[in-house]
């Protein structure tokens, strides 16, 4: 069997978890399997890395970005592969780019294109455990890019799926995926299953236990991903296809995302373009617009309110000023001092009273709803972000997530 196994930050913390990992690794290589392990960086490396950077300068570069943090990854692989090495298997550590993972150029957010892999075959050919360096890749200009925050999930997905492994583990720090963050709600439950677009929707939604892109790669290739514990030996999450769900759950999960910011534009023209112009100039600069509001007509005028990624705030509002009085734009503020809070569910779309369970248990926590949306699956609120931590037990409560 070929396995590919991803290890997380924290299983790689320091060097004692660093050779924990290496005897789980040389563990599954005595079991006969050939073997791909991805690793992030350290600890809060990656985070350490950024505050580093912003000493420096306060927008800075973001192919120089990326150049800093790929370091991080490199580290591990260094250490892990000589981990793996003092207990007598083959092994070998290989970047990103040294593997072919071939990205688009967007760098601090590059999406794989294609994976050449030659090396990385030749390796196992060779009879080695290779090491890859996650969240790291190259564009076709030869720079360095990375995948995005949490990134190193779907080097792990993308290169199971290109190499076509048998098996794909994402060893973790939490047991699998959780009702809600465990960290929030000690009651959250351990699922044993999930279906492809609620996982999707609950790592979209903040749940960071996988990254979004890995989920998404994962359906498209139909691969199932193991979500597990790296510190014992038990069991944790399937994401797959799930034909029926262990009980017909209406609400799967509650996610949470700090990384939000709000943007509300006033006294914006109530003619045709004005959206289309405010909103392309945003996708010109790769800012992903999450929630849109556009409140009703008053005197020809409406006011805009929208959601993005709080990394990309600074950005956003610099396009705003860009083309405020182009667009006829009269004020604007933003608010980055919100969380997003959600609900995620396949059943929902046949239960019309969820959406009010939801606003319910809000109200009851005196908790105010600043913007709503919602989908087929899921139910989001913007709150005040000190709200955030209450807000998610109370909906966990609502939905009696602890118990069914
Ligand atoms: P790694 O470094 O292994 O990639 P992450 O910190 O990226 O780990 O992801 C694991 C964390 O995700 C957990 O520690 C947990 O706090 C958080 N998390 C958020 N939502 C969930 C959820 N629904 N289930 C499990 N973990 C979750
Ligand atoms: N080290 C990167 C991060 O902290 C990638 C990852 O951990 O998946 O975001
Ligand atoms: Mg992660």
């Amino acid at each position: 069997m070929l396995v590919v196994q991803k290890y997380g930050g924290s299983s790689v913390a320091n060097p004692e978890r660093i050779k924990n990992v290496a005897r789980r690794v040389v563990d599954t290589r005595r079991q006969g399997h050939d073997l791909v392990v991805v690793v992030s960086a350290m600890g809060d490396t990656t985070d350490e890395l950024i505050d580093l950077m912003k000493q420096i300068s306060a927008q800075p570069p973001e192919r120089e970005m990326d150049m800093l943090l790929s370091t991080g990854e490199q580290i591990s692989i260094a250490l892990l592969a000589t981990a793996i090495g003092e207990l007598g298997e083959k092994v070998i550590s290989l970047t990103g780019p040294q593997v072919g993972i071939i990205t688009d150029d967007v760098h601090t957010k590059a999406r794989i294109v294609k994976i050449t892999g030659d090396r990385l075959q030749q390796e196992l050919a060779a009879g080695n455990i290779v090491v890859v360096a996650g969240f790291q890749g190259v564009n076709e200009a030869n720079d360095i890019t990375t995948l995005g925050r949490g990134g190193s999930d779907t080097t792990a997905v993308a290169l199971a799926a290109a190499l076509k492994a048998d098996v794909c583990e994402i060893y973790t720090d939490v047991d699998g995926v959780f009702t809600a963050d465990p960290r929030l709600v000690p009651t959250a439950r351990k699922l044993g299953e999930i279906s492809y677009d609620e996982m999707l929707e609950l790592a979209n939604l903040g749940a960071q236990v996988l990254h979004p892109r890995s989920v998404e790669c994962a359906k498209l290739y139909g691969l199932t991903i193991h979500v597990r514990s790296s510190f014992h030996n038990q069991e944790g999450t399937y994401v797959r296809e799930v034909a029926k769900m262990e009980k017909p759950l209406v609400v799967t999960g509650i996610a949470h995302d700090l990384n939000v910011a709000r943007i509300g534009l006033f006294d914006v023209p109530d003619k045709p373009g004005v959206a289309w112009r405010i909103f392309a100039a945003l996708a010109s600069e790769n800012i992903n617009v999450d929630m849109i509001i556009q409140s009703a007509m008053r005197n020809n005028q409406n006011n805009i309110a929208f959601t993005v990624a709080k990394t990309d705030l600074a950005k956003a509002l610099a396009v705003v000023e860009r083309i405020k009085d182009d667009v006829g734009i009269k004020s604007f503020t933003y608010d980055d001092d919100v969380a997003k809070v959600s609900i995620v569910g396949a059943g929902m779309v046949t239960n019309p009273g969820v959406a009010a369970m939801m606003f319910e248990a809000l109200a009851k926590r005196n908790i105010n709803l600043e913007m709503i949306t919602t989908s087929e699956i899921k139910v989001s609120c913007i709150v005040k972000a000190q709200h955030a931590r209450e807000a998610v037990q109370a909906l966990h409560e609502m939905f009696a997530l602890a118990t069914m």
